[in-house]
């Protein structure tokens, strides 16, 4: 029995108290076990995120399926968790429900919007049936997305009005955001764009992706203007990083036995627990298992 469940709950109870959940991504066993442990210490629900590339390179999603439903267990996690496939392929969000993932995004953003809303409406179908949360896209989300560099446009508040009256659980939409760190000359999160589309969409709850770097008064105006997710990834690398290089920059990997990988990777992951409990704190998810 798994016990991942579908992000629905959780995010609808999100946008009806005005906080969000975080979406972290996970790349392998440190990084997953660092961010159950921070969740279940701070109570909080979270959604483990895994690209497409990350699935692969964790040797499949079936493997990180069971990685995650052993961990829930034998950490005993009680708090809500959901697996969560990340910008997924048509392709790869079938691969995903058949691997047990309990969420799928669905990013149909760089197709036409018509063959956008035919896969995403196969998809709700197949969501629906088997009880699993699915996220679509609508605008592309600027930065690296797979190699593919976006400037961060706005979405088109009737294309997003179109995409969730499909069915899906929560929309991920373009507005002014950028995976990865944003440059010097980034000019904010566009909160008239976001107004429209809540405005259009009532309940739905939006999604923030390139939760990295945005500071944070912003983020509690896109909370208070219906954002009920936020993705978060390269910060988690960022922090996992510094303490590595730290650790051995001071030369303890060479000190006794330093250089055990369940000491060399220590570090980084208390970093990883730091970040994700900042970000918890800051999202306003901690307490809010139940
Ligand atoms: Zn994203």
């Amino acid at each position: 029995m798994s016990r991942l469940v579908s992000a629905k709950e959780m995010l609808t109870k999100a946008k009806a108290g005005k906080y969000a959940v975080g979406q972290f991504n996970i790349n392998n066993l440190e990084w997953t076990k660092a961010i159950l442990q921070t969740a279940q210490e701070l109570q909080s629900p979270v959604i483990l995120g895994v690209s497409e590339g990350a699935g692969k390179y964790m040797c499949g999603y079936r493997t990180v399926v069971g990685m995650v439903n052993g961990m829930l267990e034998e950490l005993d996690i009680t708090v809500p968790v959901a697996l969560h496939l990340d910008h997924g392929s048509f392709e790869g969000a079938k691969a995903c429900i058949n691997a047990g993932f309990s969420s799928i995004m669905f990013d149909g953003s760089s197709l036409p919007i018509e063959e956008n809303v035919q896969k995403t409406t196969e998809l709700v179908n197949t969501c629906n049936i088997l009880g699993l949360s699915l996220e679509a896209e609508v605008g592309s989300i600027g930065g690296e997305e797979d190699g593919v560099i976006g400037a961060g446009e706005c979405a088109d508040p009737d294309e997003c009005k179109k995409v969730a009256d499909l069915g899906v659980t929560m929309l991920a939409a373009g507005i002014g955001n950028i995976h990865g760190k944003y440059p010097a000359n980034w000019k904010g999160l566009s909160f008239e764009t976001l107004d429209a589309i809540q405005a259009k969409t009532g309940d739905m709850p939006l999604v923030l992706h390139g939760g990295t770097g945005i500071p944070a008064d912003m983020i509690k105006k896109a909370i208070s203007l219906g954002v009920a997710k936020i993705n978060v990834n390269t910060e988690c690398q960022l922090a996992f990083q510094e303490a590595t290089r730290k650790y051995i920059e001071e030369g303890k990997d060479l000190e006794g036995k330093g250089f055990d990988p369940r000491k060399l990777l220590a570090p980084g992951a208390e970093a990883i627990k730091a970040t994700v409990k900042e970000k918890m704190e800051l999202f306003g998810s901690v307490g809010k298992a139940n």
